[in-house]
C-alpha cells in the first residue's frame, strides 16, 4: 500500500489512516487542516484492517492549483456572461433604448392642438405634436426626447410617423381639408438633408391633395453654419415649390429669425409663447410685439400667437391685430379623433354670437 497507493495520495495532499492489526500507518497531516465532512472510511469484514481517507485543506488547494487553467477559463466565461447580461438589462432600461424601441414599434402618438381664428372663432388649423408614454417614467415631454432622437439619428422616423398618422387622419376626416391645415415640426437636421426633400416629393406623388394643406414649421433656433444655411435655403425653396407652406417657429427667441425671413419668404410666423406670457407683466413687450406684427404684415406672412391661456391675452392680441391663436385657452393638444369633434363643433354649429368653444379634456 505504501509503495503503490500512498505516494499517489501524498502527491495530491490527501490524508490517510490505515490500521492493520495493531499497527497504524498515518499520513503526516495537521489535525486542524482536516476537512471532517469529506472522509472515506473502509473496514474489511474478512481481514483485520481499516482504511480511512480524508481531504485536507491542502488537498483542495492542490486541486485548484493543478486545475488553475480550467478554473480561470470557467471564471472568465462566467464573468463575461455576467457582464453581457448586466449590460443588456441596463441598456433595456435606458431611455435611449426605450425611445428607439418606441419609435420602431410605433408606440409614439400623434396629438393635434387647434389653432383658431380670433374673429370667426373657427378652427383654421392644428399643430401636430408627438407624444410618448415611457413605460417607467410616464409621459415624457418632446422637449426632452426630440433632442435625444436627433442625437440618435431617429428624428427622421418620428417625422415620417407623423406624416403617416396625419395622412390617416385626413383620410378619415376629408371635411377637415376644406377649411383647415395641419402643421408639422421639422428638425433642423432634416432641413439640410436632400433625402427629406425626396421624401416630400414621394409624399406629394402619393397624396397630392394634402400637400397644399400641410405647413412645415422650422424653429428659429436653427444653429446652422453658413454652408448648411445655403443648403437649408435651397431645400426650403424646393419644399415651397412642391406646394408645402413653411412657417418660422418660436419667432423672437433666437438670433437667426430676422436673417432667415430676410432670405426666404415664410408663409407663417409663429410668435413664441414667452412674448404672450409677459404681455401683462412687462410693459416693453407690447412695442416688441407690435414691431414683429408689423414686420410680418410687411412681408406678407400670417401670424399665429402661441401659448395663449387667458381671455385677457386674447383681448390684447386682438387689439394688436393678431388673427390666429393657439393655446391652452382653447384646447391642449388632443387626440386626432377629439380634434375632429372640435372641428365639427366650431365649424358647423357655431354662429358668431356664440362664445368661443373651449375644449376640456
Ligand atoms: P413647439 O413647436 O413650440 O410646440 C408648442 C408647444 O407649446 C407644445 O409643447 C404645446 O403643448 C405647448 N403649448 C401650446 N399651447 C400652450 C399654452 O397655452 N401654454 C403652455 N404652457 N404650453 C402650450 P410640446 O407638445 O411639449 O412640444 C414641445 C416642443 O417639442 C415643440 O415646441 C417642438 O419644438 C417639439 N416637438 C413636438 N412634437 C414634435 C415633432 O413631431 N417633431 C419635432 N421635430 N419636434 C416636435
Ligand atoms: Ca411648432
Ligand atoms: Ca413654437
Amino acid at each position: 500500500f505504501l509503495e503503490l497507493v500512498s505516494p499517489n495520495f501524498e502527491s495530491r495532499q490527501y490524508g490517510y489512516d490505515i490500521q492493520i492489526l495493531n499497527s497504524v500507518i498515518q499520513s503526516n497531516t495537521d489535525e486542524a487542516k482536516i476537512d471532517t465532512s469529506n472522509r472515506f472510511h473502509f473496514q474489511s469484514k474478512l481481514y483485520p484492517f481499516t482504511i480511512s481517507i480524508f481531504l485536507t485543506f491542502d488537498s483542495y488547494q492542490h486541486q485548484y492549483v493543478s486545475n488553475l487553467g480550467e478554473t480561470a477559463l470557467i471564471a472568465l466565461v462566467l464573468s463575461l456572461l455576467y457582464v453581457i447580461i448586466r449590460y443588456q438589462t441596463l441598456a433595456r432600461l435606458s431611455i435611449e433604448y426605450s425611445l428607439l424601441t418606441a419609435i420602431k414599434e410605433e408606440q409614439i402618438e400623434l396629438y393635434l392642438q387647434p389653432i383658431v381664428d380670433i374673429h370667426s372663432r373657427k378652427l383654421v388649423g392644428s399643430e401636430a405634436l408627438v407624444r410618448w408614454n415611457h413605460p417607467v417614467q410616464g409621459n415624457m415631454s418632446p422637449e426632452q426626447f426630440i433632442p435625444l432622437a436627433e442625437k440618435l439619428g431617429a428624428i427622421d422616423r418620428i417625422t415620417k410617423y407623423m406624416f403617416k398618422e396625419i395622412s390617416r387622419f385626413l383620410k378619415r376626416n376629408p371635411d377637415y381639408l376644406n377649411e383647415s391645415y395641419i402643421s408639422i415640426n421639422i428638425s433642423r437636421y432634416q432641413i439640410v438633408q436632400p433625402e427629406f426633400v425626396q421624401f416630400l416629393e414621394r409624399y406629394k406623388r402619393r397624396y397630392p391633395n394634402y400637400v397644399g394643406r400641410i405647413l412645415l414649421e422650422l424653429t428659429e433656433n436653427v444653429e446652422l453654419c453658413s454652408e448648411q444655411l445655403d443648403i437649408a435655403l435651397v431645400n426650403l425653396k424646393a419644399i415651397q415649390e412642391l406646394g408645402f407652406a413653411i412657417a418660422i417657429d418660436d419667432f423672437g427667441t433666437g438670433y437667426s429669425g430676422l436673417n432667415l425671413v430676410r432670405m426666404i419668404k415664410f408663409d407663417v410666423v409663429k410668435i413664441d409663447q414667452v412674448f404672450i406670457k409677459s404681455l401683462h407683466t412687462e410693459s416693453n413687450i407690447k412695442p416688441v410685439l407690435k414691431s414683429m406684427i408689423q414686420l410680418a404684415d410687411d412681408l406678407d406672412m400670417k401670424i399665429i400667437a402661441e401659448g395663449v391661456e387667458t381671455e385677457a391675452q386674447i383681448e390684447q392680441l386682438e387689439m394688436l391685430g393678431v388673427k390666429y391663436i393657439q393655446g391652452f385657452y382653447y384646447a391642449k393638444p388632443i387626440k386626432p379623433d377629439e380634434l375632429a369633434t372640435f372641428h365639427r363643433m366650431t365649424n358647423e354649429a357655431l354662429t358668431l354670437s356664440e362664445p368661443i368653444p373651449r375644449w376640456k379634456s
